[in-house]
């Protein structure tokens, strides 16, 4: 009995490391498919129609677009065989106060006076807009794909989205124009093809794919409302889902992955020091992707830490640092190129419509996002641990 019970465990380790895992993670990356990632950022960013001839004109909240991407991507989560959307509901007024006191806390100190001055006139924002719109949609949505345990691997992604300046201003990175140096525009049409229907598209994607397998770790897919306003639906999401849901054992973010300003494939991976192998994961993830005919991304690291040292403060500052504050370190982002060189920020990389009007599928790149979709996909599957088709 021993002797085979010895074989069996070897066997088994034996497949999981150079088998059939790996076979059922190169059939999911087949399935990721350009004209569906095309399809859903068209749909989220106000090119097509959604729901029976309606159109999402903007993401931003207190537009009614909002509420209606909301019913869209409870819609899209419904529609895949064995997938229910939940509604993560929460008090915007109290959370505006807790995410500006984080912020406070966090980031200010290292902000000289103009940045200061900003950081407070966003925080100020915050709470106007919790109070002005408490009764419009804030919802988060979720949807969960049960593994054999009840540890979940976060796949998240915000969906609001937001208009701050003219893209014209943008054009120039010199001048610091990186930094959200202007008041929400109320009324503006904020398409946010890029930020975030791009991460979003990838979260859709990947539940269509990765549900028709089955997993060690449960897998959640989740899209975050009011990300703009200062990690606002996450801040939420992560207080909340800490106790109810059990226990979280990461979180990956996808936040901007459309835009590849010189074609060179430079993306940006964010993560935690003390991350404990989830950037391993992204990297095996990325090599095995590399062997595959088309696929062409050049990967570049860059701490939380390190990004959370900028001297004008963070710059990656997405909804994985809602988690990473609250403790789950296993955190990462995947982003296009605003690092690179050493890793240095490189601001020239980034999307020249960023928080304008102009953020529409004109300026995105479909096979570079095919590209991340694949090596988010590939992550997920290797950090949820696939076993088997369902
Ligand atoms: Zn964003």
């Amino acid at each position: 009995m021993k002797t085979f019970f010895v074989v069996v465990v070897l066997l088994s380790n034996f497949n999981s490391a150079f088998g059939s895992n790996e076979k059922l993670i190169a059939e999911m990356i087949s399935k990721v498919n350009k004209s569906e990632i095309e399809q859903v950022i068209s749909e989220l960013s106000g090119e097509k129609e959604v729901l029976g001839g309606k159109y999402i004109l903007s993401r931003q909240i207190g537009h009614p677009g909002n509420g209606l991407a909301a019913k869209y991507l409870v819609d899209s989560y419904e529609k895949i065989p064995g997938l229910k959307a939940g509604i993560h509901k929460f008090n915007p007024r109290l959370l505006a106060k807790i995410t500006g006191t984080m912020i406070k806390g966090l980031y200010i100190s290292k902000m000289n006076s103009e940045e200061k001055k900003m950081a407070l006139a966003i925080i100020k924002e915050t709470k106007d807009f919790a109070t002005k719109y408490k009764d419009s949609n804030w919802d988060n949505i979720y949807s969960i794909h049960k593994g054999e345990t009840k540890e979940h691997v976060i796949l998240a992604s915000h969906y609001d989205s937001v208009v701050r300046r003219d893209s014209a201003v943008h054009k120039n990175p010199k001048k610091g124009i990186n930094r959200d140096i202007e008041p929400v525009r109320i009324g503006s049409l904020s398409p946010g093809a890029d930020d975030n229907a791009s991460g979003v598209a990838a979260t859709i994607i990947a539940a269509r794919i990765l549900s028709k397998y089955r997993f060690k770790y449960s897998i959640m897919f989740l899209n975050l409302n009011a990300e703009e306003l200062g990690l606002v639906g996450s801040t939420a999401f992560a207080m909340k889902e800490l106790i109810k849901f059990g226990k979280i054992k990461s979180v990956i973010n996808a936040d901007m992955i459309g835009h590849d300003a010189n074609g060179d494939g430079v993306m940006t991976i964010s993560s935690g020091e003390k991350e404990e192998g989830l950037k391993d994961i992204a990297t095996i993830s990325h090599k095995s992707l590399k062997k595959e005919a088309g696929y062409n991304l050049n990967p570049t690291y860059v701490s939380i830490e390190q990004d959370l040292d900028e001297p004008h403060g963070p710059f990656i500052a997405s909804d994985h640092l809602s988690f990473y504050n609250m403790g789950v370190k296993r955190a990462i982002m995947f982003g296009e190129g605003v690092y690179d060189h050493g890793p240095k920020l490189n601001l020239t990389q980034m999307n020249p419509a960023y928080h304008s009007v102009d953020d529409d599928v004109t300026n995105l790149n479909f096979d570079y996002i095919n590209n991340i979709v694949k090596l988010i996909v590939s992550t997920v599957a290797r950090e949820a641990v696939v076993l088997g088709r369902k």
